[in-house]
């Protein structure tokens, strides 16, 4: 009994060590981290590939044409039913919460009973000449109400009248000129300048600083006109008649201008209409070029340079006034357009991620055009509405991803970027300590011929990884990806052999997350052929002519090019929400800011004197850099090893990443630019659309060959070096080991 009693013990015994051996096994075989890994990618690669691959052409063209019908400018009854509308579609596509966030932000329009417009006026005060006060209604519009006219919103009103004086494309460089070389002095004149090459806000500002008592802004068609193409509808020129309206305000990221700082609620102080940020203090007014001519063709005074020459039959003298048979002849603004608060309505929807729903993408763009919109933006809005529905439809069979995801529809763009600046004051604490990224969705469209990014250093290797797993939508390119597309048209060149990133400027609604708040944003649309395409933006930009027709007969009669850019603007998003480990490339940064050091510190070379007299040097600036690229390099040396079945390693190095680009905010902003804070990236001081690198130190420098005091210059130089240095060494310093 005894005996047999042992030996089942140790059968027994035998059974369950073997029992175990296997359990462990099978534990420690499921268990394996790169095991575990692949099947994590693999499911999220194909919720990726189906989120893709289900948005399609025809739905973003319903979408355009179904947002496309009538003028929805900010703050009027119309975009209000467009808000209500997508709120309700992107609740029924599926989306956890969908809300109406109203903001009351100070806009312009004309005064509906007295129109603006522009005038010759002979020397008994007759007018001899008046400006359109309309553009001719596109065909199928006719009977379309509420087309707001051309017209400059937050023009100070006003009855300035005086000689005109022609400063080409008024930049910063063409008042120097006018004023250095030509020897003119603008003070209580008139000034005349083209559109295109910089922000048009940044024209009226020169204007004012050079002291001009009214600024006209015509429509060139050396700028605006692509050659062998029609003017719309037989194609896609701009017409005579046709003029761009547009903001020309001077906010330096402060969105709304009454409430710098703090949300546009009903309870928010209001700063007085003289006290509001960057509102012009002088008439200013657009005109297309059939009017133009008239203006420009009598004008006298000196000869132009030879590229201060438009295409239209004139000579471009640049005056003061017209020629000396019609010398008494003045020219005359009559402007009478009101700031108004005005409501605006931004519309959220939120998905809840499943495992760090603190943990915020967001994807947000604009719905409020000029007229209808048909480019811009809602090319940008018929996408984000795609990827919503694309989004939903995965939700419904199971998806969730893990991060949370926002999408955003913003009001008042137009306006100065408000609807989105003031979300972003509203929920700074939240969006500073969880958004992961953000990703810009206004026209997705502004050419024919490849993609377009523009996005920090952080995200070009997701754009890269992912633009390879989408299909060139080009005729004639089936099997070739979207990446080699693009590569073929638009290398990087003297960089390096892949598809050209530019830097972020800015001009639209990512503006308030990237420079002021530090989030890693980008933004990506298909864009024209830069080596030969001269004309800016696209020629009926901001005109009525921005229609659904001019997309579907010209721009992407397919739409698979906005298809392309849908995966493009969608699969970031969903990728940044749903990677277990952020898809953020600090090594890229490293790279990035290694160029920006050396190009500013040339910069700086071309005052050799001056920089060993004052003692300006950029080495403690490259020694961060060099720290900067060896903490990113062990950084990512570290995530090969890292144990990603433990969720509090992967939710540390992780907030390294998200953390990154906040680490390079100066809460105290660069000079006078209190809302500016990213030490590395800025709009440029002279234009607004332009990304400026090392802001801070290139203001520093700007003329400094003709500063008044160079001591003092100088000193103000290697201030912000230093300030450089500070913050990039800091940034390392986020990327080393926590202990
Ligand atoms: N995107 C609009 C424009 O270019 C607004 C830009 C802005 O105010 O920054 O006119
Ligand atoms: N289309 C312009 C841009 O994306 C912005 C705008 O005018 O809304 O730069
Ligand atoms: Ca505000
Ligand atoms: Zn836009
Ligand atoms: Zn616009």
């Amino acid at each position: 009994m005894r005996k047999e009693g042992r030996l089942i013990r140790w059968v027994w015994w035998i059974l369950l060590v073997t029992a175990l051996f296997l359990l462990g096994f099978i534990i420690g075989w499921f268990a394996k981290p790169s095991h575990t890994n692949k099947e994590d990618h693999k499911a999220s690669n194909e919720y990726l590939r189906e989120f893709l691959d289900e948005m399609q052409a025809d739905r973003i063209r319903e979408h355009l044409r179904k947002f496309t019908r009538l003028p929805h400018l900010a703050g009027t009854e119309q975009n209000l039913k467009y808000a209500e509308q997508i709120k309700e579609e992107w609740q029924e596509f599926g989306l956890d919460s969908v809300e109406m966030v109203p903001y009351d932000v100070l806009l312009s329009y004309p005064n509906k009973s007295q129109p603006n417009y522009i005038s010759i006026v002979d020397q008994l005060g007759t007018e001899v000449f008046v400006t359109s006060l309309a553009e001719p209604v596109p065909q199928g519009y006719e009977d379309v109400t509420d087309i707001v006219p051309p017209f400059s919103a937050f023009s100070a009103k006003g009855q300035p009248e005086g000689d005109l004086v022609y400063v080409n494309y008024g930049r910063t460089e063409d008042f120097v000129q006018l004023q250095r070389e030509m020897g003119i002095n603008v003070t209580g004149k008139i000034v005349i300048v083209r559109y295109g090459k910089i922000f048009r806000g940044n024209k009226v500002k020169n204007a004012m600083l050079a002291g001009a008592k009214g600024v006209i802004m015509f429509s060139d068609p050396a700028d605006y006109w692509a050659t062998g193409v029609q003017p719309y509808p037989d194609g896609w020129n701009l017409p005579g008649g046709g003029a761009q309206r547009g903001n020309v305000l001077n906010l330096n990221g402060a969105g709304d201008p009454l409430t710098p700082g703090y949300p546009a609620k009903e309870y928010t102080y209001r700063f007085s209409m003289e006290e509001g940020v960057g509102l012009p203090d002088i008439p200013v007014h657009p005109i297309g070029f059939n009017d133009a001519i008239h203006l420009l063709k009598n004008m006298g005074g000196q000869i132009p340079p030879n590229n201060w020459k438009g295409a239209l039959n004139v000579s471009y003298r640049i005056g003061p006034g017209f020629t000396d048979d019609i010398k008494s002849q003045k020219v005359r603004m009559n402007i009478y357009s009101n700031n108004q608060i005005t409501r605006i309505y931004n519309v959220i929807g939120k998905i809840r991620g499943a495992l760090e729903p603190d943990r915020y993408v967001i994807l947000g763009g604009h719905r409020d055009a000029w007229v209808f919109g048909g480019i811009d933006p809602m090319s940008g809005a018929a996408v984000i509405h795609e990827a919503v529905r694309s989004a939903g439809l995965l939700l419904g069979k199971g998806w969730r991803p893990r991060r949370s995801i926002i999408f955003a529809s913003w009001d008042a763009e137009e306006f100065g970027l408000l609807g989105s600046t003031e979300w972003a004051e509203d929920n700074a604490r939240l969006l500073q300590q969880r958004a992961v990224a953000y990703i810009n969705a206004d026209s997705a469209i502004e050419g024919m011929y490849t993609l377009r990014v523009d996005c920090t250093p952080s995200l070009h290797t997701l754009v890269y990884d992912l633009t390879k797993q989408i299909a060139s939508p080009e005729e004639g390119e089936e099997g070739i990806s979207l990446y080699e597309s693009w590569h073929k048209r638009d290398n990087w060149t003297n960089d390096r052999d892949a598809p050209r990133i530019s830097k972020l400027g800015s001009g639209s609604d990512f503006e308030a997350y990237f420079i002021r708040l530090g989030i890693a944003a980008g933004r990506a649309r298909y864009t024209k052929d830069m080596k030969t395409e001269r004309y800016s933006s696209y020629p009926v930009y901001h005109s009525v002519y921005e229609t659904f027709e001019i997309v579907e007969q010209f721009y992407d009669p397919s739409f698979r090019r906005l298809r392309a850019v849908a995966q493009v603007r969608g699969g970031l998003t969903v990728l940044l929400a749903n990677s277990q480990l952020l898809p953020l490339d600090a090594n890229e940064y490293a790279d990035a800011l290694g160029k920006y050091a050396q190009s500013i510190a040339q910069l700086a070379a071309k005052n050799p004197d001056e920089m060993v007299k004052y003692e300006v040097s950029f080495d403690s600036l490259f020694s961060a850099v060099q720290n900067f690229t060896v903490a990113a390099r062990d950084f990512h040396e570290r995530l090969k090893t890292l144990n990603r079945d433990d969720p509090l390693q992967v939710r540390l190095v992780n907030d390294q990443l998200m953390y990154l680009e906040r680490a390079f905010i100066d809460p105290l902003g660069l000079p006078g630019r209190p809302f500016y804070r990213h030490v590395i990236f800025a709009p440029s001081s002279h234009n607004k659309y332009a990304g400026e690198s090392f802001p801070g130190i290139y203001d520093a420098l700007f003329d400094i060959q003709n500063s008044a005091d160079p001591k003092k210059a100088w000193q103000e130089v290697k201030r912000q070096i230093s300030i450089a240095a500070f913050t990039v060494h800091a940034a390392a310093m986020t990327l080393t080991p926590p202990a």
